[in-house]
């Protein structure tokens, strides 16, 4: 019944706005209104104020709308599907009754399960393999000479003297401080201090995405557990263009010029020169640099910087076994998260499924029994004293009888349709659950016969016998 109710608004909101449309004017409809991220955010500041005033009765709305709503009298949130988590949940049906009135609130569960199935998703959207993980702190931590010129005493000798000549600065004594006292802090279990200071270290945002496969928040997200780490590996910095391109207006002397007076550009020009490119009559040069910034004003050079990058200060002295610290720690942290988030989805599914009416019957009586709506009040209880992520729940299956060799089928058959791909075993999985990555956009992918083709199955199933197929179809 209140799903019709529901539709009927909707219908009659869809129907005034066509009218309003006619009238090239948007009148509110004053009984329901729809809500949600993709509309302009004046149409949803005006839903929101006439919900609050009190003119507009009912809002149907996607989660962008809820948070931070204080409205002491909503007697009634209904869900259409299941949340992904009690948390989300609470916080939802928590805007009901504020003012201490009764309140109801009602949840319809999709009884095939596809609710979860659909929520099961957006847990796999940020799942990451591990030698992507890899290739993220290559770009990170990026060897450098700091310790073999440290330990050396002719090198460092010799560099000091280098940079003396070159900059006329004189060398700091802690370099050898530091060389001497490398043994003793070896030993140490928290955080070591590194012979190498740093480097300022910038790459693409666009070019690691694609290269990663991953969305731009999720590497920011990796950058600030390497920062938060009790080993501070990095820090982190504001990003910058990775790319710096400058034109002459002049000829080709101006920018000859300029490299005369800043040495990044000369650098340019020497490493352009050393693989073969000359610059003897260029009048535009481009090249991997965020410190170009001192040219004077009004001159015929004009500086333009692209490719915007992550940018961070990191060391390159990590030995190999850091590195595969750095490594086990965030995969470890990915992998728990995911669990952590299944056992969610399973926690407040099994719960809601076991107080659920099976029809609405009950429900739509006066008399309806309030036994179950305790109950779950106990559940929900007990689930914020317990903490989840480091209880052992086992994650049931989806009961699914789709056999190895229909899925190994399909996987050829995707590999085969389109081999201009170069898929991963996760790509795949991605793509038989509906999932999107930044390589494959839901907006393409979506038209593919593969696409949500097996929610159903488990996902690192796919993954698993994906990979296993692609090896194979490679000898
Ligand atoms: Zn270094």
């Amino acid at each position: 019944r209140v799903a019709s109710f529901i539709r009927t608004c909707f219908q009659d909101a869809a129907r005034a706005a066509a009218e309003a449309n006619a009238n090239k004017r948007k009148r509110l409809n004053y009984v329901a209104e729809p809500y949600h991220a993709g509309m302009p955010a004046s149409r949803r500041r005006t839903i929101q104020n006439a919900f609050m005033s009190g003119e507009l009765r009912i809002v149907v709305a996607t989660i962008a709308f809820g948070m931070g709503i204080n409205k002491a009298d909503i007697r009634a949130i209904i869900h259409y599907n299941m949340p992904k988590n009690f948390e989300s949940y609470v916080q939802e049906v928590g805007r009901a009754g504020r003012d201490g009135l009764l309140s109801h609130c009602h949840l319809f569960l999709d009884n095939k399960g596809n609710d979860r199935n659909e929520l099961r998703r957006f847990i796999y959207a940020h799942s990451i393999d591990r030698h992507v993980i890899r290739k993220l702190l290559q770009k990170i931590f990026v060897p450098c000479a700091c310790t073999k010129i440290l330990k050396n005493k002719d090198l460092a000798q010799e560099l000091r003297e280098e940079l003396k000549a070159v900059n006329g600065i004189d060398w700091d004594d802690d370099f050898e401080e530091m060389a001497a006292n490398d043994t003793q802090t070896k030993t140490a279990t928290t955080a070591r201090k590194r012979l190498c200071p740093g480097h300022e270290i910038c790459f693409s945002v666009e070019a690691t995405v694609q290269q990663l496969d991953i969305p731009e928040e999720n590497i920011a997200t990796f950058l600030c557990y390497l920062e938060l780490d009790e080993q501070r590996y990095i820090q982190a910095l504001s990003p910058a263009y990775t790319m710096c391109k400058v034109m002459s207006y002049g000829g080709a002397r101006p920018l000859r010029q300029a490299a005369k007076e800043c040495p990044p550009l000369a650098m340019a020009f020497a490493l352009d020169l050393k693989r073969g490119i000359s610059h003897a009559t260029s009048t535009v040069i481009e090249f991997p640099g965020d410190k170009f910034n001192n040219v004077r004003k009004r001159s015929p050079l004009s500086v333009k910087f692209t490719e915007l990058g992550f940018r961070l200060r990191a060391p390159g002295d990590l030995t190999d076994e850091e590195l595969d610290h750095a490594l086990d720690g965030l995969y470890e942290r990915v992998t728990r998260q995911e669990r952590t988030q299944l056992a969610q989805l399973q926690y407040i599914s099994e719960a809601l499924n076991s107080v659920c009416f099976s029809t609405i019957g009950p429900v739509s009586r006066l008399d309806c029994p309030t036994g179950p709506s305790d109950k779950l009040k106990t559940i929900v209880r007990s689930y914020f004293t317990t903490d989840i992520s480091k209880e052992n729940i086992e994650i049931v299956p989806e009961p699914d009888d789709t056999t190895d060799e229909q899925l190994i089928s399909d996987i050829r058959t995707t590999i085969c349709r389109y081999p201009e791909n170069n898929f991963t075993g996760r790509a795949i999985a991605r793509l038989f659950h509906g999932v999107q990555s930044p390589n494959y956009p839901a907006l393409v992918w979506s038209r593919s016969n593969f696409w949500r083709s097996y929610t159903k199955t488990d996902f690192n199933r796919i993954v698993r016998l994906a990979n296993a197929e692609i090896v194979r179809m490679r000898t």
